[in-house]
């Protein structure tokens, strides 16, 4: 083992990333995504297939009017 080369993993991470969306090269602030527009499109995506999910109600996190006896 002749580490005579030491290279910060975390610049070669970030520089070989890709958006996980769209496939842009990400930027180290938003993270795993190239831009804030893509992780937002991917956050709701994840937000909807939850709720979608069946057989499984949402958890009662305000319970407005979704009061079950
Ligand atoms: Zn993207």
């Amino acid at each position: 083992m002749t580490g005579e080369t030491p290279k910060p993993p975390d610049a070669v991470r970030i520089s070989a990333a890709k958006c996980v969306r769209c496939g842009a090269p990400v930027t180290p602030r938003t993270r795993p995504f190239c831009s804030q527009r893509c992780a937002d499109i991917d956050l709701a995506g994840w937000l909807t297939e939850r709720y979608r999910v069946p057989g499984d109600e949402a958890p009662a996190e305000d319970g407005e009017d979704g009061e079950k006896p």
